[in-house]
């Protein structure tokens, strides 16, 4: 039985489904009263509760808040190409995002909103407990370099990405890899060959 058709009654997907439970109900933040007074969804996770890679991007836009899936939208269709050009199936990876609920106009996170929604991307961590985190872009880079004590290494995204940093988890050493995030490369097919360069380094590891 391949890893990610494990019973969903486990005590991973358990402790998961309690901390999708308390983001329904948030009340962090505003962008949750927007997501309710919209009928919108928020967006969680999805994948292998048992995954090495976690990719974490950004936060929901407008097709992810619709469906309350991460990346089901065109930056998520460059996603599904890499991981299928490099035959990595996304059921076999967790995706997430730093923010749980979109916010308005797709603008950038506000500090505050990072700080309010990153409690559940810990927890999410400390659960499916990946050997490797993909970060999609520079909110998801920084976020995590600074959560493993590599606060020092940030530099803009261009600069950091296809480097791999190793830290300290609670569940021992992992690698933190910053890529590009995908939405950059929908009208650039610059951006798209340097995320495919940076995908293929990920198959090597
Ligand atoms: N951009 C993100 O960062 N996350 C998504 O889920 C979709 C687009």
């Amino acid at each position: 039985m391949k890893p990610w058709a494990k019973m969903e009654n486990d005590e991973r997907s358990q402790k998961l489904r309690e901390i999708r439970e308390e983001i329904i109900n948030f009340q962090g933040s505003s962008l949750a009263e927007i997501r309710r007074a919209g009928g919108y969804c928020p967006v969680v996770g999805e994948g292998n509760h048992y995954a090495k890679i976690m990719f974490i991007g950004e936060a929901p836009g407008k097709n992810e808040a619709k469906k309350g899936r991460p990346f089901c939208g065109s930056a998520g269709q460059i996603l599904n190409e890499l991981l299928e050009k490099i035959e990595l199936k996304r059921e076999s990876v967790y995706i997430t995002n730093i923010l749980k609920d979109r916010p308005p106009a797709n603008r950038d996170p506000q500090p505050e909103e990072i700080t309010s929604y990153t409690p559940f991307l810990d927890r999410q961590i400390e659960i499916i407990q990946p050997k490797i985190i993909v970060a999609l872009g520079r909110f998801a880079a920084h976020y995590l370099l600074n959560k493993f004590g590599l606060g020092d290494k940030i530099q803009p995204i261009t600069a950091l990405q296809g480097k791999i940093f190793k830290a300290h988890s609670k569940h021992g050493e992992i690698q933190i890899i910053p890529f590009l995030h995908p939405a950059s490369a929908i009208y650039d097919p610059r951006k798209k060959e340097i995320l495919f360069n940076h995908f293929k380094l990920l198959k090597k590891i």
